[in-house]
Parts: C-alpha cells; sequence; structure tokens
C-alpha cells in the first residue's frame, strides 16, 4: 500500500510522492522558546518525529528541520518583566526544549536552525518582497501587502472579504489593510533590533520560518507542519510571502495535529490548567507520554487527564510484560533461535497491519492496535511449545523494530535496580512471609501476583525469598 497522507491544503487524503526521488525536506514550526514547553506542545513534537522515524523507516531519506523562534514578542516581554537580555531567556528555555524533547524519546532533527542566525536571510527576502511590489514601508515597519497575492487564504480556506470585515477593529491605521502582516517591525527604544534599510527593527514570526525553510530545505518543500492553530495566520502568511518571493509552491503537503485539552477544557494559564512537560516527567515516564499521544489519530483533538494517563500506562505496561515474557522465554531456551518460514511468515503479516495503518495517514491509534494484539499472543502461549519460538521470535523483531526504531517505545527489561528499590523488596517480601507464618494464604498469594503483574518473580529458597525482573 502506498502512503497517503491528509494534505490541509487540498482537505483529502493523498499519495505522498516527494518531489525529487525519495528526498524528504520536512519542516516543522518549532517553539517559541519564551516559557517551559506544555503538554500540548509536546503533540507535534512526538507524533511528526514519529512521522520521520516512519519514513526513514520506508527508505526516504529525510532531511527534517525543527525551527527555534528565539526572538518574538513575547520572549521580549518576559525579558523585560526578569530584566534580563532576551538573550538569557531564550537560552534557557532552549535549553529545556532540547531537554524535554531528549526524554520523550525524540530524535534530534536534522538541523534545528535558530531565527537570530538567519536575520540576514530575512531582510533579503523583505526586501526582495518590496522590490516586486509585495510589501510596502510604513515608519521602519514591512507590511505584506495580501491584496497582491491572489492565492491568500487557500490554506485556510478562508474567505478575504470576510475576514476583512472582521478585522475592522483595532486596525493599525498604517496598514493598506487590516489583513497584511508584518515582515519587519520596527524596533522601541530599548528593544532588541537589527540594523536594516527601514532602520533598527526585528523580523515578523512569519518570515522566520520561510526563511529558515528555504534555506535548510528547499523553495518547495515536500512537507510542512504543525498545530492546527497555526494554519491561520502563521502558514497562511508563509505561503503568501514565500510563493509571492519564489513564484513556486511553497510546500506540497501540509500537516496539522489536532489540539490538546486538559480534562475537556482549553489548556490556559488563566485557567490553572497549565502543564508543562517538566513538571509532567517528575511524575509519570516519559514513554507514558508518548504512548498516549500515540494512541490517538494525531488530526483528533486529544484530552489529558490522569485517567487517560492511568490508561496510556495500563497499555505500555502490557507491551512490555509481553516483551519481558519474549525475553524471559528466549533466554531460557537452550539453542540461539533460528528463523524458520512460520516465523518470517508471522513478521511479514504483522509487519504488514502496523505499516497498513501507518500508510493510511499515519494512524498511530491502529497500529497501536496491533502491537496489543501481538501482546494477547504472547501473554496467551504456552512457552514449552516449541512452536511458540516462531511467534515470540517474530514479535521480537517487530517490537524491536517498529516498535522502537518507528514508535520511540522502550519495552527492555534493564529495570535498575537501586537501593530505595531493594529495601522496598525486603519489606514486601517480609510481609508475604508474615502473611505464610499467620496462614493468611490470600495476602501471600496477592502479594506474589501483583508483583508478578509488574514483571517481578518471588523464588522461595530454604533460606528465604529472593526477588529478581522477569
Ligand atoms: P508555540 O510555541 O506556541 O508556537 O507552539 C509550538 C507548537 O505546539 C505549534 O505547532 C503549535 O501548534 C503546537 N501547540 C500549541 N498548543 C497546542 C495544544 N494545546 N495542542 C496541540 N498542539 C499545540
Ligand atoms: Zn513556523
Amino acid at each position: 500500500m502506498a502512503l497517503k497522507v491528509y494534505n490541509t491544503l487540498n482537505r483529502k487524503k493523498e499519495e505522498f510522492v516527494p518531489i525529487k526521488d525519495n528526498h524528504v525536506n520536512f519542516y516543522v514550526c518549532g517553539p517559541t522558546v519564551y516559557d517551559y514547553f506544555h503538554i500540548g506542545n509536546a503533540r507535534p513534537l512526538i507524533m511528526f518525529d514519529v512521522f520521520r522515524r516512519y519514513l526513514e523507516y520506508r527508505g526516504y531519506d529525510v532531511n527534517y528541520i525543527v525551527n527555534i523562534t528565539d526572538i518574538d514578542d513575547k520572549i521580549i516581554n518576559r525579558a523585560e518583566k526578569e530584566g534580563v537580555n532576551f538573550k538569557v531567556i531564550a537560552r534557557k528555555f532552549t535549553d529545556a526544549f532540547f531537554d524535554g524533547a531528549k526524554k520523550l524519546g525524540v530524535m534530534p532533527a536534522t538541523v534545528h536552525p535558530r531565527a537570530t542566525d538567519n536575520i540576514d536571510g530575512m531582510l533579503e527576502l523583505v526586501k526582495k518582497l518590496i522590490d516586486k511590489s509585495h510589501a510596502y514601508e510604513v515608519d521602519g515597519n514591512v507590511y505584506f501587502d495580501i491584496s497582491s497575492f491572489p492565492g491568500y487564504g487557500k490554506l485556510s480556506g478562508r474567505d478575504i472579504e470576510q475576514m476583512q470585515s472582521g478585522a475592522r477593529i483595532n486596525v493599525d491605521e498604517r496598514k493598506n489593510n487590516p489583513l497584511d502582516f508584518a515582515l519587519w517591525k520596527s524596533a522601541k527604544p530599548g528593544e532588541p533590533s537589527w540594523d536594516s534599510p527601514w532602520g533598527p527593527g526585528r523580523p515578523g514570526w512569519h518570515i522566520e520560518c520561510s526563511v529558515m525553510s528555504m534555506k535548510h530545505g528547499n523553495k518547495t518543500l515536500d512537507i510542512h507542519a504543525g498545530g492546527q492553530d497555526l494554519i491561520f495566520p502563521h502558514h497562511e502568511n508563509e505561503i503568501a510571502q514565500s510563493e509571492a518571493a519564489n513564484g513556486v509552491p511553497f510546500s506540497k503537503y501540509w500537516l496539522h495535529n489536532g489540539f490538546l485539552d486538559i480534562e475537556g477544557e482549553k489548556m490556559s494559564k488563566s485557567l490553572g490548567n497549565f502543564l508543562t512537560v517538566k513538571d509532567i516527567l517528575t511524575k509519570y515516564d516519559p514513554i507514558v507520554i508518548r504512548i498516549f499521544f500515540l494512541l490517538k489519530h494525531y488530526r483528533s483533538p486529544i484530552d489529558f487527564s490522569e485517567e487517560r494517563i492511568k490508561e496510556a500506562k495500563a497499555a505500555l505496561d502490557r507491551l512490555r510484560n509481553a516483551y519481558h515474557k519474549i525475553e524471559y522465554v528466549l533466554n531460557a531456551a537452550d539453542a540461539e533461535f533460528t528463523h524458520d518460514e512460520n516465523s518470517d511468515n508471522q513478521i511479514e503479516a504483522y509487519k504488514k497491519g502496523i505499516e497498513d495503518a501507518m500508510d493510511d495517514d499515519f494512524n498511530t491509534a491502529r497500529a497501536m492496535g496491533h502491537f496489543f494484539d501481538i501482546a494477547k499472543g504472547i501473554n496467551s502461549l504456552d512457552e514449552h511449545d516449541k512452536n511458540a519460538f516462531s511467534y515470540i521470535n517474530a514479535a521480537k523483531q517487530i517490537f524491536d523494530t517498529l516498535g522502537t526504531k518507528v514508535f520511540g517505545l522502550t519495552f527492555d527489561t534493564q529495570k535498575k535496580t537501586d537501593d530505595l528499590s531493594n529495601d522496598l523488596m525486603n519489606i514486601i517480601i517480609e510481609i508475604r512471609q508474615n502473611a505464610r507464618a499467620e496462614k493468611n494464604w490470600g495476602l501471600a498469594d496477592l502479594v506474589r501476583n501483583r508483583l508478578q503483574e509488574i514483571g517481578i518473580v518471588l523464588e522461595d529458597h530454604t533460606g528465604g525469598t529472593s526477588w529478581k525482573y522477569i
């Protein structure tokens, strides 16, 4: 089956065919580094990381670009509030972004360009747009003239006339048209600025992404992606200014992820339900966060709640327990397992299910369903059955390739045994011994069974009881 993706530009699923051979220029709008990134921001970060990995798994040569917006009004405001240079704020939250991304198992992009390293390119593009009469200067600001670009509105499907009438309030008098947007903003006294033909100022947000994607990708990208909130105005404006300058389509495919809510409400600081990834990771295994997102199709809305996270954790535990069993059986087997036809057929069958799901607009939710089927199969296997090896070997291949390399999940049994877990286990073993001494078999069995569920076995010897991970 060929890979199909939902293209926001044409509002339908289309076969994915890169512009040139098997090379894919894939640009994702990265974070504006003015605060710790939140759980909503983690969605595009994780999902597009999985798409990139899947494209690579499919044999594409992916040039994956995720920018850092390190100059912006929000950064300037925060720096002003804290009385520091804007670079201090940008550096702190860029570092926090990379740290969080790494913990979430997100692969570094091929390149992470920063806006402030690309000011020259932005000046050039703004000049070009003025020369081509697509932009005009007023008091040190440069605006894009949307009436000069007939395709304006094509990505968001918005009606320009309607938008104009809706935008009459708070119109900046200096603009010809209320929808014209800033390519270059003049600096107020004390604000960070760069020299330009129009006086000291800084770039607008939209021009940053156009320049960075053209520099590191191409004039026409294969994929441009981001959250749904970016469709308008950010991506619409990127298209207008890039296509007006270059005369070629800006991106062949546009992918947008749906929004994350918290317990059914929009996440916002004012509602007090704002969750940063940094805080969440003090409470949850990052891979639980990853699987939480994978369990939902990327274009659907997703709701974050304790309940959903518990479900995600239970889902991951099911897969990990199955993987423990796989390793346990393979380790216990005397001889190294050699391939047989059954195993190869089984691998192909598993692979096909997962690949078909991913080829259908990256349906990770359906792909995860196949992993659970495999886990169910593993858990109900009689490990002494010789034929079970084919199945177990096939499952291991799938977990190690698609599960780990594409979905970025970790299943391994290398749980760390630290002093605390040893001390706690000794207490649990003592409780069980006391229960047995009191002939409280119900409690003794409960302890053993519950431990087994989390992958720990107790072994009774004459001298006492020891424990180990399955
Ligand atoms: P920002 O730093 O606000 O530009 O956001 C970075 C990325 O996160 C963009 O692709 C946004 O569309 C995306 N994003 C922001 N909030 C959410 C949310 N609540 N749910 C899903 N994606 C979001
Ligand atoms: Zn962008």
